[in-house]
């Protein structure tokens, strides 16, 4: 396996050589080794970056350019990115160890969302008239709101990161992006695609670091917004550290999404998204459908049909053909959910299928898929995030029960319900608290409002939604 490797940091519209010597060893989770390094950017990196953001921002020309002629650079980037989507999935199925069809389908993400921001100043009006009683009369002005920090985790950099750089662009804002230090070659390909465009310098900066360097970004002051994917943990640190200067921020965090199965939906048309929905990139997705609530008289059958589906999917190196389910990202990830299990079991929870690492495949970084069934609300394998490939099976007696459960996480990001008939499902879905649910069908939409309720975040990213939160309002009047 070979992927670039870096040593240089992206500031000011330069490849700079970074203020330490300090390098990030990207660990393939395939095997354990070493298989490239990025520079890991210390507290004087991020502020050159962020000097860089601001000079760009307070007198360069991306804030005063028309919302049309940014797009013709967002479409640019967006060209970067579909040119380098071989080798940004080739790079993310090495560092992170995302089946191959899976970084295909994240980096395709990506496009899309280039395409999203760059065709945004179409449908939204950046200025309008407004007028009001007794002869008021005015403008409302949308500004942008200044110098962004963008923070997001290792599990799909690029397309995360695209959902935040591009309405951050669209609305004329400037940009520190500190990706995760486990996977960063990707983002760093992304970097390129953004340098080819050939913006104004400074108005992207891209700086891979650790929570130490990422906290000393979230309490620059110089920083006027944080746009902040992660664990609802450092989502709660982030936002408490920005408190001081109320800082704008945005949060999109951890999820425990339910999908309900009602007395009458039929499995077969309910297997393919729920199967996939929980198990999509190795569980490790924030939207991923992990508690399963069935009726209990359906609970065997349900059980039975998604064992014989985890059959058939291919565990193994993610670069071979045919495989769905690859490592978990590193070793932490996999201590962490393998702890889950055992905590699963030591709660009374049965082990359906799955419950440890997958024979043969004890180098890298395995988990087998594993269905808990009998699996009560107050267990912590029902409440916590486990942020692996491990269901948990909720029997229920009645739909306001099933409601009750589904609503009963401090989480709400996304989720499901499957009905024989659409109506009945969507009855049930207008009830659960949650950013995006799916009607007999599960999908993580990036190109329409995507957030979470409750303590999955804060905001909405994806389309003129996304873009609001990179605005300020202005009312200039007559
Ligand atoms: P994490 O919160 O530990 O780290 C995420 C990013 O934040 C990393 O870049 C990290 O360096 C940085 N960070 C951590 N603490 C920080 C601090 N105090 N100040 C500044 N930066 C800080 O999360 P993780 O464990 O690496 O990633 C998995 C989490 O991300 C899961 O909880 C998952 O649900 C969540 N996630 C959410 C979404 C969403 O859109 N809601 C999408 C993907 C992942």
């Amino acid at each position: 396996m070979s992927i670039p490797s870096y040593d240089k940091l992206f500031i000011g519209g330069e490849w700079v050589t970074p203020a330490s010597d300090r390098l990030i060893e990207v660990v393939s989770p395939i095997n354990g080794q070493v298989i490239a390094t990025v520079p890991e950017a210390n507290e004087e990196d991020v502020d050159r970056a962020v000097a860089a953001a601001r000079k760009a921002f307070d007198e360069g020309p991306w804030p005063r350019m028309s919302p049309a002629e940014r797009a013709e650079y967002l479409a640019r980037i967006g060209d970067e990115v579909v040119r380098r989507i071989p080798a940004m999935s080739e790079a993310f199925t090495n560092e992170i160890g995302a089946p191959a069809m899976v970084s295909e389908a994240f980096h395709d993400n990506a496009r899309k969302m280039w395409g999203d921001s760059s065709t945004l100043h179409e449908r939204f009006e950046f200025e309008e008239e407004r007028t009001w009683a007794d002869g008021g009369r005015g403008r409302l002005v949308r500004e942008p709101v200044g110098v962004t920090a963008t923070i997001i985790p290792w599990n799909g950099p690029v397309a995360t990161g695209s959902l935040k750089i591009g309405p951050a662009l669209a609305a004329g804002c400037t940009v520190v992006f500190k990706p995760a230090p486990e996977g960063p070659v990707s983002v760093m390909m992304l970097a390129e695609a953004i340098e080819a465009a050939g913006l104004p310098p400074g108005v992207v900066n891209v700086v891979p670091a650790g929570r130490e360097v990422g906290q000393h970004l979230v309490e620059h002051k110089d920083v006027d917004k944080v746009s902040f994917t992660g664990s609802t943990a450092a989502g709660r640190k982030i936002m408490a550290s920005v408190a001081d200067r109320i800082g704008r921020i945005s949060l999109e965090l951890g999820g425990k999404s339910a999908a309900i199965i009602t007395d009458d939906a039929p499995l077969e048309s309910v297997l393919p998204t729920l199967v996939f929905g929980g198990l999509g990139n190795s569980g490790q997705v924030c939207a991923a459908l992990t508690r399963i609530l069935v009726p209990r008289e359906r609970q065997e059958e349900l059980v039975t049909a998604m064992a014989a589906a985890y059959q058939d999917i291919k565990v193994g190196d993610p670069r071979e053909d045919g495989v769905m389910l690859g490592p978990l990202a590193a070793k932490r990830q996999q201590d962490r959910v393998l702890d889950y299990i055992r905590i699963g079991k030591e709660e009374g929870a049965r082990v359906v299928t799955g419950g440890g690492v997958p024979e043969g495949l004890e180098q890298g970084y395995y988990v087998e898929p594993t269905i808990f069934a009998d699996v009560s609300p107050d267990m912590r394998i029902a409440k916590e995030e486990i942020f692996g490939p491990v269901i948990c099976v909720m029997p229920y007696e009645s739909i306001d029960e099933a409601v009750d459960i589904a609503n009963a996480t401090e989480y709400g990001l996304s989720g499901a319900v499957y009905a024989k008939d659409d109506a009945t499902a969507e009855s049930i879905a207008r009830r659960i608290r949650t950013g995006q649910i799916g009607v007999n069908t599960w999908a993580m939409c990036v190109t329409q409002p995507f957030g979470g309720y409750k303590q999955s975040g804060l905001g909405r990213e994806g389309n003129v939604e996304g873009l609001g939160a990179f605005l300020e309002t202005k009312l200039i009047m007559y």
